[in-house]
């Protein structure tokens, strides 16, 4: 059984683990936060939970679908003529997901990988702790593009030229609980510094709590991007601020903290399913096809599978 490691467990990297573990191969997931589950993410409190991250996702495709079929997920009927077809959510958090394609394959989390080294026996990998870990036959690298080039930089591998194209943008998500409920689920584009308003408590398995109901704000990109070093605080009042001037009713929430995604959304994708770098080091994340849930599962699941075809012709 060979030894794979996989950097990332976001939805890319878990589904990669999911399928080279029922190819055989011996895998271990690493992971820099305490959780699993990555931009597909639920904050827990007081006031309620809240997906701070990815909202809902869509299956357009027939695999995609199949997974989803055994996975779970739910609809969220809310959302429906929001997006491009049936929303999905994971329930009871948005990390289920990855989660359940984990299933019990080993992860070491809160272990931040800063770098990769090829010797003759395979890959070793360090961590920013000095740890290290290792021999393995291929690495697949599910973390977004800009952290990959980093990783790569740090480890003196050269940046294919297609990597330095690839482009991510940021989103700062308000978490905010009110005491009684606006009058409709979902806001799009209520004012141009915000994308999206959803009220996180009409999800399936999200009821209201005690503490109030639970909603997300989605500043824009460009808002995101020209805010991108602005404390969290003040950030969370100026989108109230803009809340409070584009939705009729709104009145002063319980709480409401900011959190911010540095490499939320693709901008311009890889256009390939993953990237194959020499000695079995495989690129994969959503960044590759686009900028959802579905490119991710996508990607993974075309990075374990050419992993699985370069390691079978290398024997
Ligand atoms: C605000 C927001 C809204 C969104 N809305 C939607 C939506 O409505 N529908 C939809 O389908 N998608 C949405 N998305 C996108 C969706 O969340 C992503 O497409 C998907 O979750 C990406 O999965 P991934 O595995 O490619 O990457 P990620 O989920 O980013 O996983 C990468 C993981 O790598 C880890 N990592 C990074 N560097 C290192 C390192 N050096 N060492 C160890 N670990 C490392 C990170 O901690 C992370 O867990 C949204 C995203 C955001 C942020």
């Amino acid at each position: 059984m060979k030894p794979i490691a996989i950097i990332g467990a976001g939805a890319a990297g878990c589904i990669a683990a999911h399928n080279l573990d029922r190819l055989d191969y011996t895998t271990l997931v690493f992971d820099k936060s305490r959780g699993v589950g990555g931009r597909m993410a639920t904050r827990r409190s007081s006031v309620g939970e809240f997906d701070h991250g990815a909202r809902c996702f869509t299956a357009k495709t027939p695999e995609f679908t199949r997974a989803l079929s055994r996975a779970p997920v739910k609809r969220w009927h809310e959302a429906d003529g929001h997006s491009k077809g049936p929303c999905f959510v994971a329930t009871p958090r948005q990390n289920q997901l990855a989660r359940f394609w984990l299933d019990n394959s080993p992860t070491q989390l809160n272990c931040k990988i800063d770098q990769l080294q090829h010797n003759s026996d395979g890959w070793r990998l360090r961590s920013d702790e000095s740890q290290t870990f290792g021999p393995f036959q291929g690495v697949v690298l599910a973390i977004p593009a800009p952290q990959a080039r980093d990783l790569l930089a740090n480890s003196e591998l050269a940046i294919p030229a297609v990597l330095t194209q690839v482009s991510m943008v940021p989103v700062w998500a308000l978490m905010f609980s009110l005491e009684v409920p606006l009058a409709q689920a979902i806001y799009d584009k209520p004012d141009p510094s915000l994308s999206w308003v959803g009220a996180n408590f009409t999800k399936p398995d999200r009821a209201p709590s005690a503490g109030g109901y639970a909603y997300i704000a989605h500043a824009s990109t460009e808002w995101s991007r020209t805010n991108l070093e602005t404390d969290a605080v003040e950030v969370a009042e100026v989108l109230l601020q803009h809340l409070n001037n584009s939705i009729a009713g709104f009145s002063t929430p319980i709480s409401a903290s900011a959190h911010r995604w540095r490499f939320a959304l693709t901008h311009t994708p890889l256009g390939h399913s993953h990237l194959a770098l020499d000695d079995h080091l495989i690129l994969a994340g959503d960044w590759c096809l686009g900028s959802d849930v579905e490119d991710a599962f996508a990607s993974g699941t075309a990075a374990a599978l050419q992993m699985h075809r370069n390691l079978s012709s290398a024997r």
